[in-house]
């Protein structure tokens, strides 16, 4: 038996959202197993930082703008990845934002924001990727989802919806896309520290409230989604595919 590789030498992946938080972290880990990084986002300046950061520490990053809820910002990007790059071996298709209110008080206009970067947002560079991925018989494409894809919690209503829509599409795509041999599956964390959880992670309350729903009694670090992004980025994942790995201290296992 040949043992597989977690190593990524000489492969390309792009990350979107991966300017800061998740995105950042996981770009980072994927870059220390040797990947060459897409870094794509809307905002310039922490983009750079990020592509400088990266190139500190040996990893070879460029930065490119996109707005994922733009089919044409999307288009742009990919083409772009592909000419500079040639290929994309790795999508981690992970921008995604929230906004937390009761369901009551929820706007069009946050439903409408939430849905189309969330899950439009991830159906626009998932389908751009896969299409340049079947032309190079292969891919990994890995989305990032959230525990609120499959369990329930006040306030999230759009958020969840969108999250449970990115784990429908994880599964619908890896059946279609398993012939062409791309895998396709899904990380959904739980509360992990970010800029987008900042202000929860500093509320004593809310701190202790995620604590509590939380097997392994902590919130989680950008370190604890490494092993996964690069488990499911690398040949050590290659008969896993549909599935949605919840990284989460235990809290769905409950
Ligand atoms: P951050 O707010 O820290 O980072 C979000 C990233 O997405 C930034 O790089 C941002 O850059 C980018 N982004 C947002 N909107 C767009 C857009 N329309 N087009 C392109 N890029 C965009 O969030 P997190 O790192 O916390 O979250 C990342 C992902 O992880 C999200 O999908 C989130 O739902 C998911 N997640 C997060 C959890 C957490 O606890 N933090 C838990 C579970 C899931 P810019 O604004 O410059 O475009």
């Amino acid at each position: 038996m040949s043992l597989p590789t977690f190593q990524l030498d000489g492969k390309i992946a792009l990350v979107t959202g991966g300017s800061k938080g998740i995105g950042y972290g996981m770009a980072a880990a994927l870059g220390h197993y040797g990947a060459k990084l897409a870094i794509a986002s809307r905002g310039e300046q922490d983009r750079e930082r990020a592509v400088q950061r990266l190139s500190e520490q040996g990893i070879e990053a460029k930065g490119y703008a996109v707005d994922v809820t733009s089919r044409q910002s999307v288009r742009e990007l990919v083409d772009q990845v592909v000419a500079d790059y040639g290929t994309i071996d790795i999508l981690v298709n992970n921008a995604g934002m929230n906004i937390r209110k009761p369901l009551v008080e929820v706007e069009e206009e946050d439903w409408d924001k939430v849905v189309s970067t969330n899950l439009k947002g991830i159906f626009l560079v998932g389908q751009a990727v896969a299409q340049q991925m079947i032309k190079q018989k292969g891919g990994r494409i890995i989305n990032i989802s959230s525990i609120f894809g499959s369990v329930g919690a006040s306030f999230q209503t759009s958020y969840a919806a969108s999250k449970g829509g990115i784990n429908q599409l994880t599964r619908v795509w890896a059946d279609e896309l398993a012939p062409h041999g791309i895998t396709v599956n899904a990380i959904a964390p739980a509360y992990i520290r970010t800029p987008m959880t900042a202000a929860w992670m500093d509320d004593e309350e809310r701190y202790q409230w995620i604590v509590e729903q939380t097997m392994l009694k902590r919130v989680g670090e950008l370190h604890d989604l490494a092993g996964p992004v690069v488990f499911l980025a690398s040949d050590a994942s290659a008969y896993v595919t549909g599935q949605i790995l919840h990284v989460d201290g235990g809290w769905t296992a409950r």
